[in-house]
């Protein structure tokens, strides 16, 4: 059982970034699809630097479950308020088929490992310099075993 404190309310990290649900809770992610090639790309660009100019980028919500496919550990304070260690790296979302950066959270954290497979979380960025702002980042899923 978890305590989850509630996250709505909270000033997106960039905005149109979250969905919402209908409490103002975040579900998901929302990136940019490439109507011309099918990229896509979070977080979300005006345009696609694949297609010409002016070629319409749709919001596409992204799936919530990756694998790690490369981490690094930071040993200095974060300038988002993450206490160190924490970690940062890339991870493969298969079924939107891009690759995107976050903080890789969770009790596991700083020991998150290339091919661990993920969950999308949200919380309030800790940073005391931005209150009240949502973030997210991606926490090891419990054992598979
Ligand atoms: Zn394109």
């Amino acid at each position: 059982m978890t305590d989850k404190p509630s996250l709505a309310g909270l000033a997106p990290l960039r905005p149109g970034m979250f969905r919402l649900d209908a409490n103002g809770e975040p579900t998901g992610l929302v990136a940019g699809r490439c109507s011309g090639c099918g990229r896509v790309t979070f977080p979300a660009r005006a345009g696609c630097p694949h297609c010409p100019p002016g070629t319409p980028v749709e919001d596409h919500l992204l799936s919530g479950d990756g694998v790690v496919y490369a981490a690094t550990t930071i040993r200095l304070p974060s300038a988002l308020g993450h206490p160190a260690p924490y970690s940062y790296g890339y991870v493969d979302l298969a079924a939107d088929d891009t690759r995107i950066f976050a903080p890789l959270v969770g009790e596991k954290g700083p020991a998150v490992s290339v091919g661990d497979a993920v969950r999308l979380v949200f919380f309030e960025i800790p940073a005391k310099a931005i209150p009240g702002t949502l973030g997210y980042g991606f926490a090891v899923q419990e054992s598979r075993s």
